[in-house]
């Protein structure tokens, strides 16, 4: 199995690091979990071809989770994508389908490319989306996927999910999607052989918010982490979803400084995110960057 994380941030612009988006590979069969900005441009820097990924599950609908699936699947449509693929997201996610393609955003680009004879088929266009609710949300040959709600925006608005693999090769894998603590997560991440957790602000920034007052909704901390990743009993895990705070670019430091005080922005960071989760977490552990490859 082979896990390769193609995107990296939040939702700040970066350009060291695209949005939310994992490949799970398995006996050569690919699974998207999150289609975040950059997301297919990433697949082909890791050289895996966009065409061949079949099946997409979007842990929920904010924008860094999502925003590149109109381009993937366009994109695989005109390099000859040979059929739908699957999408299973949380309820809202056939809405923010039906709302791309033949009867939406992308309308005219569709109209017009269809006039040439090889892009008759817009079938392709038409995902099979499976909206869900915890527990199995996917099974095929290789692979379960069961579900869990985390603690992220209001259930009102659109539930979020937390995700785990488990492969026919006894390997499993977790994802949290964006959360604060949640335990229906530690439960659902039991023994996991890899635990991939969102991350999205240091200690130090998480101070400074609370004191800036800045609106947010629900992540967690370094320190909380390695407590998750302790009681999972996960085997090892990787820290993601960062909020750009280890940039050296001065456009995202500006943007970034409304979050964290703009001095500690920078690659010297990661080094505190690390020591924090460590304090609590004795396994073996891996910050995320972009393109990353696991293999399990
Ligand atoms: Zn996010
Ligand atoms: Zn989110």
């Amino acid at each position: 199995m082979r896990i390769t994380m193609l995107g990296t941030s939040a939702a700040a612009p970066d350009p060291d690091r695209g949005g939310s988006a994992i490949l799970l590979t398995v006996r050569g069969r690919h699974y998207l979990f999150d289609c975040g900005a950059n997301a297919t441009r990433s697949m082909i820097k890791s050289n895996i071809n966009p065409v061949d990924v079949n099946t997409v599950f979007l842990s929920h609908l904010h924008y860094d989770h999502i925003v590149d699936f109109p381009y993937f699947l366009l994109t695989t449509w005109i390099c000859d994508r040979e059929r739908a693929p699957v999408v299973v997201g949380p309820p809202g996610t056939q809405d923010f389908v039906d709302h791309l393609f033949e009867n939406g955003a992308f309308a005219k680009d569709i109209e017009a490319r269809r006039q040439y004879p090889r892009r008759q088929n817009t079938e392709i266009l038409v995902p099979d989306v499976r909206e869900c609710e915890p527990g199995t949300v996917f099974e095929d040959e290789f692979v379960k996927v069961t579900a869990c709600y985390v603690e992220h925006i209001p259930q009102e608005i659109t539930p979020c999910f937390g995700l785990r693999m488990d492969t026919i090769d006894g390997l499993s894998v977790s994802f949290s999607g964006d959360t604060a603590p949640c335990d229906r997560f530690i439960e659902l991440s039991k023994n996991v052989d890899l635990m991939i957790h969102e991350c999205t602000f240091p200690e130090s920034a998480i101070k400074f918010r609370q004191k800036a007052n800045v609106g947010t909704w629900s992540h967690t901390s370094p320190k909380e982490l390695g407590k998750i990743a302790q009681k999972a009993n996960a085997k090892s895990l990787v820290a993601t979803h960062f909020a750009s705070y280890d940039t050296c670019n001065p456009v995202v430091k500006d943007i970034m400084s409304v979050h964290m005080p703009k001095d500690i922005i920078g690659p010297a960071l990661l080094n505190e995110v690390a020591e924090d989760i460590r304090a609590n977490f004795k396994g073996e552990l891996r910050l995320a960057h972009d393109n990353m490859r696991i293999d399990l």
